[in-house]
């Protein structure tokens, strides 16, 4: 059954381009053609929507009446709604938010006493099947828009207002932003632009799984962080956590990885790696990560495991995880325990799950037939 796009074909008559997260060439490039507007125009919508909020041109007042009557013709600023929210006795909230008339997809924001992270999905479930992922199990429904990724943070600012401020971005939410790449890298530039969010690079973290092409693409068009999602320090068992080694095997990755660095300037790659009791955290997988590692520009980040119904792993001990990371420093890897935020409304890494329908068929690795299940039945 395909409900799903019922939603969003009901505005199909709806020709008024959608203003959120358009990158400032783009603003200016929009204003010049259809409102033979000059680029300070474009500045000017930019300032308002990102840093005042706005969603709406009536209350831009330095810009003449005329000029905002004509611009609501061609033009609207189209924000995500809320579903659900939940706040997490540690502080960390989480939105669902909707994107049309059935899907679903989560964001969420962790304070910290130095920071505030918002954490922001790039699509509708995710295709790379990692084993150990709650997204996964959802399967993928479809690639995100560059308003609906940049609509994320702006909802979260509405909605933090004065109470907390966000410091940094990091695709780690649903979905894999490489993967989505025409949409994820406008969407940064927003978030790195001194007129959009300000962020600086450093501040702005995509996490891949390990696209390797896409990873060499990126490091031509935009420097932002690099996050990449490793989880075993050898092929056979990367292979069985994360499906997309099968293509581009863990040689391939790392050199990806070093050459972003240097064609960036970079500090150094964080190495994601999730503790999977008796799965990937013994002390032999410790001293072959630090053969890969060593002398490299690198940072590990050990993930205890985060359950989810239906998981078949377990987390790793705390010691286990204590002596994992041990063994690293000692051989010269500089790893650190990620703490576990907002696991008791299922928001902490690898949990969200959204509300995914219509899901394709084919996903990476078991090439399992879907039959299309709402996340209440996943959950
Ligand atoms: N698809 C991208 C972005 C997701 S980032 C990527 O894979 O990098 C989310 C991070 O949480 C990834 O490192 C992911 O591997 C990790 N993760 C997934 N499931 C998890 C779980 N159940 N517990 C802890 N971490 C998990």
């Amino acid at each position: 059954m395909r409900g799903g796009y019922q939603g969003i074909r009901t505005d199909v008559a709806e020709d008024r381009v959608n203003l959120l997260g358009l990158p400032r060439s783009e603003l200016t490039a929009f204003v010049a053609a259809r409102l033979e507007a000059k680029p300070f125009r474009a500045r000017q919508l930019m300032k308002w929507i990102y840093r005042r909020g706005a969603a709406d041109f009536s209350v831009m007042t330095d810009l003449a009446q005329d000029f905002r009557v004509r611009l609501a013709e061609v033009a609207k600023i189209s924000v995500p709604e809320i579903v659900t929210e939940q706040q997490s006795s540690d502080g960390t909230r989480k939105w669902m938010l909707r994107m049309d008339a059935v899907q679903g997809i989560e964001t969420v924001y962790i304070p910290e006493p130095d920071r505030g992270t918002l954490c922001i999905s790039s699509q509708v479930g995710c295709a790379m099947d990692c084993t150990f992922c709650a997204t996964a199990q959802q399967g993928f429904n479809r690639n995100l828009s560059i308003a609906e990724i940049v609509g994320q943070v702006w909802l979260a600012h509405r909605e933090l207002e004065a109470s907390a401020r966000i410091t940094n971005i990091v695709l780690m939410g649903m979905g894999e932003p490489l993967a989505n790449y025409r949409n994820v890298v406008p969407a940064m530039r927003v978030f790195t632009d001194d007129l959009g969010y300000d962020l600086s690079r450093r501040r702005v973290t995509l996490s891949t799984s390990g696209l390797v092409p896409q990873m060499y693409k990126l490091a031509e068009e935009c420097n932002v962080a690099l996050a990449v999602s490793l989880h075993a320090p050898n092929d056979a068992l990367r292979n069985e956590l994360v499906p997309i080694n099968r293509k581009h095997p863990i040689d391939e990755l790392l050199a990806a990885c070093w050459h972003y660095i240097d064609k960036q300037n970079g500090r150094s790659v964080t190495f994601e790696y999730v503790m999977l009791d008796g799965v990937n955290d013994k002390p032999e997988h410790a001293r072959q990560l630090a053969r890969l590692l060593h002398g490299r520009p690198a940072k590990l980040n050990l993930i205890p495991f985060n359950v989810f119904p239906g998981t078949r792993y377990r987390r790793s001990p705390a010691a286990t995880i204590l002596r994992f990371r041990d063994i690293l420093n000692e051989n010269g890897v500089i790893a650190t325990i990620r703490r576990t935020r907002g696991d008791d409304i299922d928001a902490a890494c690898g949990q969200l799950a959204g509300q995914v329908t219509d899901r394709t068929l084919v996903r990476l690795g078991t090439r399992l037939t879907a039959v299309a299940r709402s996340s209440a039945e996943v959950r």
